[in-house]
Parts: C-alpha cells; structure tokens; sequence
C-alpha cells in the first residue's frame, strides 16, 4: 500500500514538473523534457501521453528540437481548463480568468463598499465569480478551481479568515462557503502571500528564490518567499510586516494597537504628511491648484500628479513615506537577505520617489553583506500580482495529494 502511494505521490509530483517546464519553456519535445527535467525518456513519454489523453498538453509542429533532434514539440493545451482567481479587497473585488497555459482571457474589477458587511460583499463576489465562471466554460470548458485573495489573517490550510481587520470580517469559513456555492477546489490566501507568489511564479521574480513583497493600498500588506517557499510560520500567519509596531503611541490602527506601519506607510499617510506640510508652509503648492484649493479634496493620484508636476510638498510627502518604508524593508533585509524585493500597490504610482528612496535608505542601513545583489523593484504584475498568485496556487496544486 506504501509503495503505491508513493509512486502515485511522485507521478503527479512529475506531472507537476513537467506542466512547470511546459509553461515556462515551451515548445518542447519528448527529448528536451527529459534533458530539461532530468527524468528519463520513458517516464517523460508516459506521463506525456496521458497529458495529451487529458487534453493537458498539445502537439504542435515537428520540429527540429533544441538538442538537434526532430520530433513532435509539445505545448500546454491553453483550453485544458480555466482557473478563477478573485481578490476581495477593502473597497474593491478583482476578478480574473486566466486558460491553462495561465494566461488572461477575460478581468473585471468592481468597487465595493466594506460597510456593507460581509453578506453583501460575499454575494457581490458570488456574482463576480459566476459570470468568469459562465466565460470560462465557454472558452476553456473545465474549472480547475478558485483562488481567492484577500486582506487578512488566513489559516490557508483550512481556507478560514481568521481576521480582517480593514473588512471587519472574523473567522470566516471562506472555503466552505464557496465550496458549497461552485463545488470546485477553492484555495483562500493571504493578498501580500498572493501577491508574492503571483510575481514569484509569473511576474518580476521568476526564477528568483528569495523574495520580499511589500504593497501599501488601504493596508500595508506582505508576503516573504524564502528557498522559494512562502514563509507561513506555526500557526500560517507570518509576514504581517503592516501590523508591526513604529509607535506605540501613535494613531490606532485597524488592528486594534498602536502606530503600526501601516498608519504611516501608505496613501493615507501620504495624504496626511501633504496636509501637515501645507500646514505648515502655506497653501501656494501645485496640488492645492490640482484640486482646486480644497484641502479636504486632496487624494493620493493628485499627490503622485503633483509630484509630477515638481510640487515639492507633494514630493517630500511621497519620500518622508519612501524614508520610513527603507527602514522597514531595512530590517527585513538583514533577517531574510533577499535577492529581491518588490515593491507593490499604490506604492507602484509613486515608484520615481518611493523606490530610489527606499533603495538609498536600504543602502545606508541593512548590512552591506546582507544587501550584496540585492534589487530593490517595483511589482510586475501590478494590481493583478494577488489574483495571479491565487491561480498559480490553484494551478500548482492540480495534482497535489
Ligand atoms: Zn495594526
């Protein structure tokens, strides 16, 4: 009984390898799987003919391969299933599909309201989730599964947000709840974990084993890939990067405590160092002409436009957030010694302030040897970077036991 488990254990395991090889490389022949992969020409050729069986994979051509062989390149059947993978944001729904091959054939955002409560946010998802699931099938026939991204603390294991705190949602049986409204695999994520993995499989860190996420919108959220694995820690909620403490003293955070990062790394911080700084040297700036003299009216896309415009209360604002977020990636450069970290969110809209002043103070103040090659970008993906994680893990987990 062991030993069957084990060969079925390892079979999809090669399935996996090879659907990962096809994805990235392809096309590709029998003969470069096995050269690429490393499994021999027979193992290569059976679980290939049962991928082409399942419609997974596709010949193309004949071709002269890599390896100056001629035989039948292979492919990635793109219309082997689809994947759904939303996100549920404070004030927005994200909704993607992607084919088999992982690539995009049909999005839709949506904005939404988080004081209208769980219930109704849910039913805006559901409705969200089956007109993709409608196109879907159209395009690509099977649901291979839902990914769900969201702001929170999630026990991943069991699909359960445990605590959102900018959503005011607790210990939500997320997976069950869409289990029994699709019937299809549902795998519930954290947005920064998602976020990580979307670039880490798709985005700015392909091929890039030691990663730091870190994106400010509503929230500060993060996720770390170490040995290219997602840091999840005991319990499954490490990398809450927004949530560590700056000040005890300082403004209330969504979480419950004090001046956590997230009150002063974001857009509401930046909107609020603009307001101090108009306070303080009067009101003759170009983003009190932007928006037309209402102090009340200033938004983060007028303070980036301003900062456009060499307004300089809006470029201090926008560096005074870029100075603190240094320090934070800082000290998770010393701890973690990334290759990369990436920079997301609303952070992505400012990247000509925020990055190089995040790269200047990373510079002056993580250890130099904990810094050697270390890049500092912005997120490839950008607002799809959660959403691609979420179907990646839906897609990576096809034939997981
Ligand atoms: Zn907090």
């Amino acid at each position: 009984m062991r030993d069957t488990a084990d060969q079925k254990l390892v079979r999809k395991l090669n399935n996996n390898i090879i659907l990962d090889v096809l994805r990235k490389e392809a096309p590709l022949s029998r003969a470069n799987l096995s050269a690429v992969t490393g499994l021999n020409r027979s193992t290569v050729s059976s679980i290939i003919d049962e991928l082409i069986d399942g419609n997974w994979v596709r010949e193309t051509s004949f071709q002269t391969d890599k390896i100056g062989r001629p035989g039948l390149q292979l492919e990635i059947n793109p219309k082997g299933g689809y994947v759904v993978g939303i996100e549920i944001g404070v004030d927005f729904l994200l909704c993607l599909v992607t084919d088999f091959s992982a690539e995009v054939i049909w999005r839709k955002r949506l904005q939404t309201n988080p004081e209208d409560g769980q219930v109704a946010i849910q039913q805006q998802a559901f409705d969200l989730a089956a007109e993709a699931i409608e196109f879907g099938k159209k395009e690509c026939g099977r649901c291979l599964g839902i990914g769900i991204a969201i702001p929170a603390l999630v026990d991943a294991q069991n699909g359960i947000v445990k605590l959102a705190p900018n959503l005011k949602w607790e210990n939500v049986p997320l997976r069950l709840i869409w289990n029994q409204q699709f019937h299809y695999p549902v795998y519930v994520e954290n947005d920064g974990n998602a976020a990580a993995l979307g670039e880490y499989y798709f985005g700015a860190a392909r091929g890039i084993q030691d990663i730091i996420y870190i994106a400010a919108g509503y929230g500060l959220g993060s996720g770390i890939i170490v040995d290219g694995k997602l840091l999840r820690g005991n319990k499954g909620y490490a990398s809450e990067v927004g949530h560590m403490t700056y000040d005890p003293k300082g403004a209330l955070c969504s979480c419950g405590k004090r001046g956590c990062y997230e009150t002063i790394i974001g857009p509401r911080a930046v909107i609020e160092n603009v307001k101090n700084l108009i306070t303080e040297k009067g009101p003759d700036h170009t983003i009190i002409k932007i928006t037309e003299g209402g102090k009340n009216a200033i938004n983060y896309d007028a303070v980036v436009n301003a900062a456009q415009e060499n307004d300089p209360i809006a470029i201090d604002a926008l560096k005074e957030v870029g100075c603190k977020l240094g320090l934070v990636v800082s000290h998770l450069v010393n701890i973690f010694c990334p290759k990369m970290v990436i920079l997301g969110g609303a952070l992505n809209y400012a990247k000509d302030f925020i990055q190089p002043t995040v790269a200047k103070v990373v510079k002056e103040n993580a250890l130099k040897l904990c810094q050697e090659d270390l890049e500092i970008t912005n997120s490839y993906l950008g607002q799809e970077s959660s959403v691609m994680g979420v179907i990646g893990l839906v897609l990576e987990n096809l034939w997981q036991i």
